[in-house]
């Protein structure tokens, strides 16, 4: 049993540290036990493992993923809770803490210093107001990144996991998905947090391809035809596309795209990575 799953223990520690919650910052601690080794078994890490965390908080999940053998970064950005966390991982050898905002830090000088330029996963309860941003400031680093085990909002991980053809899917689905296998594990209610979160949480975890399921394609190229061919969710593909800046008549995007095999009339969210891929090359003319 992980003492700061108790309400009261939280509570203790703020109030003897002059800590108080700050909403702004997503600050909504997990006090489920249960849920919290839910977690840590769905990131599947163990000993000697390395993992990055984005915010701490008072420790909860650092704690018990030291337990289990691995060796955690855990990146916080409110010096308030420093002092706690300094208290909370005391005899944690294997835990450390960096103060600073995770999409401010140079990710690579922190994987170097920090987690010994090792393959690394990513276990987070985020901050839900930061969530795409970090989560794709992380996918495009580079890094050799294994697999992210997040919470999140309930409404974000089924946007990340969606198939195409459904209103869930749009560009962060396929964003994540050229990346990364998504799965949802399982739901996660406000009860389980301190203070309570208006919405319902999920975790999800994102498990890194070793190719992208797209096949070869030049990622920027890919990733700015993707964001035309979503700009307007209403518009069709031919539109959206003969409204982006690609030097084109509407009759030469017309023939690009019924040269892939597609429809001008489709919708985006109609689209697969492969379908997505198609196109760039098409557009641009190479891989
Ligand atoms: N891991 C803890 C838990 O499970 O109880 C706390 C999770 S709480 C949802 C999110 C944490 O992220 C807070 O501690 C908050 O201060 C921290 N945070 C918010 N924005 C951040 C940022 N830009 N960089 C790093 N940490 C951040």
């Amino acid at each position: 049993m992980n003492r700061l799953t108790s309400p009261t223990v939280v509570q203790e520690l703020m109030a003897r540290h002059g800590a108080s919650f700050t909403k702004s910052l997503g600050q909504n601690f997990l006090i489920d036990e249960n849920i919290l080794q839910k977690i840590v078994d769905a990131s599947a890490i163990g000993p000697g493992d390395r993992v990055l965390e984005v915010g701490p908080g008072i420790g909860v999940l650092t704690q018990a993923m030291a337990q289990r053998g691995a060796f955690v970064t855990a990146v916080e950005i409110d010096r308030r809770l420093i002092p706690i966390l300094s208290d909370t991982l005391a005899g944690y050898d294997h835990a450390s803490v960096v103060q600073g905002d995770i999409l401010k830090v140079d990710l690579p000088a922190l994987w170097q210093e920090h987690l010994e330029g090792q393959p690394f996963s990513v276990v987070a309860n985020l901050p839900y107001y930061i969530t795409s941003p970090v989560i794709m400031a992380i996918l495009q680093s580079g890094l050799p990144l294994q697999s992210m085990t997040l919470m999140i909002q309930k409404e974000v991980a089924d946007r990340m996991s969606a198939a195409p053809g459904g209103n869930d899917y749009g560009l962060l689905s396929v964003a994540v998905q050229f990346y990364c296998r998504a799965e949802l594990q399982f739901m996660v209610p406000p009860s389980a947090f301190m203070p309570r979160p208006k919405v319902g949480s999920a975790v999800i975890t994102l498990t890194k391809l070793p190719e992208c399921p797209a096949g070869p394609v030049d990622e920027d190229a890919f990733f700015h035809l993707v964001r035309a061919a979503f700009a307007m969710r209403r518009k069709t593909l031919h539109n959206n596309l003969a409204a982006s800046n690609f030097g084109l008549s509407r009759d030469q995007v017309r023939e690009k795209i019924e040269a892939c095999g597609l429809s001008p009339a489709v919708r985006a969210e109609a689209l697969s990575l492969q379908d997505f891929a198609r196109l760039t090359r098409a557009f641009y003319g190479a891989d």
